[in-house]
């Protein structure tokens, strides 16, 4: 067997694993792209959280403070309860409705808090609620994944079975150029030789189109160790093989 038709085989099945993996490819996006989601979601709940923490300290800061004031207003009340003169009484009321207005100072600004609290409260239960129905997305993308892979895995280790014999024979410095050509053009490391018009001898790269001269068409069929390679896209060439037996004489196959 030929280089390019020891390349043609591995080719074949590549194409196929490649087929058979896409749709479990496919899942394994959509379950990163909704474990993303999630993980933003689960951020965003735990900066939500820090605020109602600090939130809810502000209220208890703001009501220990109005607490300690109302101490001092009682303590004021009780002194003037005991004081004689008018002027005594006067300065201690005057004290007293300072310390009143400083209370509700306080008092308002606790309500205030409270109402952030409350906003606070509210957005954390709605992201509750959507980082729940997101997780539930995220388990369903996970059991299309396991599914996806548990379907293929049988025709998987089988395809993976004929790889390995398909690339068995082959070299290799053959195979390195051809991973490469994968990774390069995205699986299609081959190109097929097409044939314009047979008298005229012309040809072309299927994969790029650019014509090759009829030296490069016979140099392929005849490879036996290296493949050859395309000179505009460096694809590694082939030939069906109607195209083989039209051009190869048969003593020469
Ligand atoms: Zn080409």
């Amino acid at each position: 067997m030929s280089v390019q038709d020891q390349l043609r085989t591995l080719y074949t099945v590549d194409r196929q694993l490649q087929a058979l993996r896409s749709r479990v490819d496919a899942a394994a996006r959509r379950l990163a792209a909704t474990q993303t989601r999630l993980e933003q979601h689960e951020r965003q709940h735990g900066e939500l959280a820090d605020q109602l923490k600090t939130a809810q300290a502000k209220v208890a800061t703001q009501e220990n403070e109005a607490a300690s004031v109302e101490a001092r207003i009682e303590q004021l009340r009780q002194t003037m309860s005991t004081v004689r003169s008018n002027k005594e009484y006067s300065a201690l009321l005057v004290e007293v409705n300072t310390q009143k207005a400083e209370k509700a100072k306080h008092e308002d600004a606790t309500l205030s808090e409270m109402g952030d609290v409350e906003e606070l409260q509210l957005r954390l239960k709605l992201l509750a609620t959507k980082t729940d129905e997101q997780r539930a997305l995220v388990e369903g993308a996970q059991k299309e994944v396991t599914e996806g892979e548990s379907e293929i895995s049988d025709q998987l280790s089988e395809l993976q079975t004929q790889r390995d014999a398909a690339a068995a024979p082959i070299s290799q410095e053959t195979l390195d150029l051809y991973t490469k050509l994968i990774d390069e053009f995205d699986g299609e490391a081959l190109g097929e030789i097409e044939e314009q018009d047979r008298r005229r001898m012309e040809y072309t790269c299927g994969a790029c189109f650019m014509s090759l001269p009829i030296q490069v068409v016979n140099a392929t069929l005849t490879a036996t160790d290296r493949p050859v390679q395309c000179s505009s896209c460096q694809r590694i060439l082939h030939a069906s093989p109607d195209l083989i037996d039209a051009l190869l004489p048969k003593e020469k196959k």
